[in-house]
């Protein structure tokens, strides 16, 4: 039986870290939007020019396009024996397009993988990261504080910062973002019976240890 999947969580989840553990037991290719997207511009296909005309003037790729993209790279023998899902569907007009294009290619989804994280541990988990203002040595509060507390390890210095993209209103924005977008596909594939929750508030070969567990039984 192929494994044809799709792997959801929100930022910070450890979704990066999964997908790579079930690809290489699985053997099946990651399929990530924004890997397409290169590839398909980079190959000059008719959907990847087409890509780049909207991505070269600012504008967001339309669904078709993305779909188009999405149902050439599913066309291809290597997902024989299955795929992985990164980052698409996005909406529900997408994941009916993907229902449509699935079944037509005879490749129809075998489950989705949520790496389910309370959305308040992650903003401690992204929010954890600061950086030596001196020499740029990047720390993190939850597992990589300076030897001696307040003092960089690598030059002594003692003044610290955050990027502005791991500071809590930022990281707060971005996780409401992807709460709202994901919030209404979990609900769309639970209710076709193809949702997996696995808890990912737990040590990464713990959550692996589950994961591996439901793609087994599949
Ligand atoms: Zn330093």
């Amino acid at each position: 039986m192929a494994l044809n999947l799709i792997l959801m969580g929100l930022p910070g989840a450890g979704k990066g870290t999964q997908a790579q553990f079930i690809v290489d037991k699985y053997q099946i290719p990651h399929i990530s939007t924004g890997d397409m997207f290169r590839e398909a511009i980079s190959k000059g296909t008719p959907l990847g020019l087409k890509a780049k005309s909207f991505t070269d003037n600012g504008n967001l790729v339309p669904d078709e396009v993305t779909n188009g993209i999405v149902r050439e790279r599913l066309s291809k023998d290597d997902t024989q024996p299955g795929f992985l899902l990164d980052g698409y569907p996005r909406t529900l007009e997408q994941a009916d397009a993907l229902a449509g294009m699935t079944n037509e290619l005879g490749k129809p989804l075998s489950a989705v993988i949520n790496i389910d994280v309370d959305p308040k541990i992650l903003t401690d988990r992204l929010t954890a990261r600061f950086i030596c203002k001196n020499c740029g040595a990047t720390y993190n509060k939850l597992y990589h504080m300076p030897k001696v507390s307040g003092t960089c390890d690598i030059c002594g210095h003692h003044e610290f910062y955050q990027r502005d993209d791991d500071k809590p209103e930022a990281v707060k924005t971005r996780l409401k973002v992807n709460v709202k977008m994901n919030t209404p596909l979990i609900a769309y594939y639970k209710d076709r019976d193809l949702l997996f929750n696995v808890n990912g508030d737990q040590d990464i070969n713990k959550v692996w240890q589950d994961v591996d567990k439901i793609l087994s039984t599949l």
